[in-house]
């Protein structure tokens, strides 16, 4: 007898204890996403593939095509180009392309641009089987943001 009641308080206390910890983790904040359908807000330190930056009002790149990100680059990621369109002063971005497989998020691009032309993305998921997947016309990208 004294045996059945032994075993009847064990398995009643580990009921509690196991619920008690179920009703902590279900009171407790969330910090699981419901990923893909959820992203993560990165910190503002977070460095993803670099990206064109557009004109608050206009939305064209901010680039002025000096070339300083494509020499301080240590890898050869940037492939860039620009023209001067006729009667204008100044040349204008026709190309940026990033062979992001190169890329060892160094920062030297960012750094050496004294336009604020480029900036860090904050994106983290990227995923592909092909290596073409990661070569970025950051051109494009930039002027499907600015609609
Ligand atoms: S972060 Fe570094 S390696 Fe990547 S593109 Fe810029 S300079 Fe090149
Ligand atoms: S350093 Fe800045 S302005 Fe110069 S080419 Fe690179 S992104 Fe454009």
């Amino acid at each position: 007898m004294g045996e059945y009641f032994k075993e009847l308080f064990g398995g009643t206390k580990s009921l509690v204890v196991g619920l008690g910890i179920t009703i902590k983790h279900m009171v407790k904040p969330v910090v699981t996403l419901q990923y893909p359908h959820e992203s993560l807000k990165m910190s503002a330190r977070f460095r993803g593939h670099i990206e064109l930056l557009g004109d608050e009002e206009t939305g064209a790149s901010k680039c002025v095509v000096c070339g300083m990100c494509q020499r301080a680059c240590p890898s050869g990621c940037i492939a860039l180009a620009g023209e001067k369109p006729e009667g204008a002063k100044k040349k204008v971005l026709t190309s940026y392309v990033l062979d992001f497989t190169k890329c060892s998020l160094c920062g030297q691009c960012v750094e050496s641009c004294k336009f604020g032309a480029i900036t860090f993305s904050k994106e983290y998921n990227l995923a592909g089987p092909r290596k073409e997947a990661y070569i970025f016309d950051l051109k494009k990208r930039l002027e499907e943001r600015s609609g």
